[in-house]
């Protein structure tokens, strides 16, 4: 046993002998085994004793800050030799210490409660993890950890009862475990990193990862077709972002991705620069030229174009639209102009050689006059008969052939005026057409759809196609419910105005490959390209929602406008004519059925 050297140090050892051997901490059993330990069973001093004791308990506080109220009662009650005080101050730190055992046996006893029991999205390996976290970060601190450990078995035990994303926030958010309460705190992203990584499964990790890579792919390289540089640093990206198995090279990733989306930004704010001022300059060049070109009325027609489409915000629908007929309006008129610069050319021509035959004639003519004028002095001069007589009969010759000469150029200008008479009208009605073109081209007056002309082309167009890529094609006849009621009850601006309405809830609800146009009065045709049947009822059925839902409104008051409708796909070789034959059947099954339904046909 060895020996102590002073009184502190007896009384520190008679304090751990009175815990190891449990005995109730009377003054008389402090005494009993400090004078044992002392081995001066007589001499005790009370007051060096109580000194050296609370000495001791102070001690203890220090390291147990929770111990420290009941240390200080003890120590009062010790200062005032109040032995029943002490007895029970001692019992309530042994309490303290046993309640604490029990904690922990109870904490222990949860913790492998929860552990066997199975968690979903909470595999064994991810406890695992988070509970050696806990024990790395908390394990030199006995009562931090304690409350961790409880915080980490409630948690579990609420995952249990489906409250995941709790849990997943609880054990990475709170303080504890993200930043120990010793050791250094995460100061860097790496670190960060570093510390999420292992609270993330391996399996949800890759699936993180993966996403990752396939937003790059799916979402950002689409959009970058302009840019095949930073097109391709997106592709690389996303096959870092599949490769990235440790911290170093997530660390390496996210450097990278940072500047990568700088680079997108920037490149985003020059596009709008860039389009804004295109769309200028378009328009001053539209202007301009409409200024310019007073009398080219099929010019007028392509700049009324350009001019639509950049008074309003743009959107994808209306740029297609606007480029579909453009690019119709550009092929009429181009074959129509190359027609009207042929019939000018011929006339050009024609009326230069009728210039050239004038000028020969007048040649001619002059020649005449000459030969005239000589034969009259020779006339005037001779006297001889027979001399005469010659120059008679040269006279005769000569304004014979002139004569033929007149007679010919006179039928050859009369023949190249009638043509150019007829090059003129050529040219006329050629003007006319391009006129009529350029100002209905294929578009509806009323609705702005195509019309039945816009509509064939639209049907030839759409049937090549879907027999070049052998798509399902389907038509949606549809004809307003109870229209003539409409126009009866709120006139016939209103019935216009529900027209135009009903086309700006088709154009906004169909995909811009859909084609509307108007069949007849309150009747529309919808192209749907590459739909089968289901989807063809799908689109219309989607319609008759929408329209429930975008009222018409006429002098404030909502107007319901329903209609009915046949759907028809197109079979092999099947003609337009046939195929809407078929879709308008259908419609009509649809009107008998009691409207404002769809129908398939047959
Ligand atoms: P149902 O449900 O059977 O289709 O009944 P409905 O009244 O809609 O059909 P109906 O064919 O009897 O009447 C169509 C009406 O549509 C008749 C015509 O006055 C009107 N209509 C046709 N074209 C126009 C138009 O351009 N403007 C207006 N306001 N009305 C039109
Ligand atoms: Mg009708
Ligand atoms: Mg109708």
């Amino acid at each position: 046993m060895p020996a102590f050297a002073n009184p502190t140090e007896i009384a520190r050892e008679t304090f751990k002998r009175l815990v190891a051997q449990r005995v109730a901490p009377t003054p008389e059993n402090y005494q009993k085994i400090y004078s044992e330990i002392s081995g001066k069973p007589s001499a005790i001093n009370n007051h060096e004793a109580s000194k050296a004791l609370q000495n001791v308990l102070r001690g203890v506080a220090k390291k147990n800050p929770e111990l420290k109220k009941t240390v200080s009662l003890l120590d009062k009650a010790i200062a005032e030799g109040d032995w029943k005080g002490v007895e029970s101050g001692f019992s309530s730190l042994w309490g303290k210490q046993d309640g604490e055992k029990a904690s922990w046996a109870d904490l222990i006893r949860d913790l492998l409660k929860q552990w066997d029991l199975k968690q979903s999205g909470l595999p064994v390996a991810r406890k695992k993890e988070v509970l050696e976290r806990v024990l790395i970060n908390f394990a030199s601190d006995s009562a931090v950890l304690h409350q961790k450990l409880q915080a980490l078995v409630k948690g579990w035990a609420g995952n249990q009862a489906g409250q995941a994303g709790d849990m997943l926030d609880e054990e990475v958010g709170a303080e504890g475990a993200v930043a120990p309460a010793q050791g250094p705190r995460p100061t860097s992203e790496a670190q960060l990193l570093a510390v999420n990584a292992i609270f993330l499964s391996k399996e949800n990790f890759g699936l993180l990862r993966e996403m990752l890579a396939q937003t790059l792919e799916v979402g950002i390289v689409p959009r970058l077709t302009q840019f095949p540089a930073l097109a391709g640093e997106a592709n690389q990206l996303a096959v870092m972002a599949r490769a990235s198995e440790s911290v170093a090279a997530l660390d390496k990733l996210s450097k990278m991705l940072k500047k990568f989306w700088i680079n997108l930004e920037l490149r985003g704010e020059s596009d709008a620069v860039i389009m804004d001022g295109l769309l200028k300059l378009l328009k001053l060049l539209v202007d301009n030229i409409s200024e310019l070109s007073l009398d080219d009325q099929w010019l007028h027609g392509q700049i009324a174009i350009v001019q639509e489409i950049i008074s309003q915000p743009l959107n994808p629908r209306v740029i297609y639209d606007v480029e579909r007929s453009f690019k119709e309006l550009i092929f009429k008129q181009g074959a129509l102009k190359q027609g009207l610069n042929e019939a000018k050319s011929t006339l050009k021509q024609m009326v230069s050689s009728f210039i050239d035959r004038l000028g020969e004639m007048s040649s001619t003519t002059s020649e005449y006059h000459a030969k005239i004028g000589a034969y009259a002095e020779q006339i005037s001069k001779t006297e001889d008969i027979n001399q005469l007589n010659r120059i008679l009969g040269g006279l005769m010759s000569d304004t014979k052939g002139m004569q033929l000469d007149m007679q010919r150029s006179r039928d050859e200008m009369e023949e190249t005026r009638k043509r150019v008479e007829a090059a003129e009208l050529k040219v006329k009605e050629l003007e006319a057409e391009l006129d009529k073109t350029t100002r209905l081209v294929h578009e509806d007056h009323l609705t702005g759809t195509l019309n039945r002309r816009g509509m064939d082309d639209a049907f030839a167009r759409e049937f090549a196609r879907s027999e070049r890529y052998k798509t399902p094609l389907c038509i949606g006849l549809l004809d307003i419910d109870y229209f003539k009621r409409l126009n009866d009850t709120y006139g016939h601006d209103a019935g216009d105005e529900a027209l135009i309405h009903l086309v700006r809830v088709v154009k906004e609800t169909l995909r811009p490959t859909d084609v509307i146009a108007r069949f007849g009065g309150e009747e529309f045709v919808i192209v749907l390209p590459e739909s089968d049947v289901e989807a063809g009822v799908q689109t219309m059925t989607r319609l008759q929602r929408a329209l429930t839902k975008k009222f018409f409104l006429h002098n404030n008051e909502k107007v319901l406008i329903t209609f009915s409708a046949g759907v028809a796909l197109r079979m092999p070789e099947e003609t337009a004519d046939a195929v809407i034959a078929r879709a308008d059947k259908a419609l009509y099954q649809a009107k008998a059925a009691g409207r404002n339904r769809v129908f398939t046909a047959e």
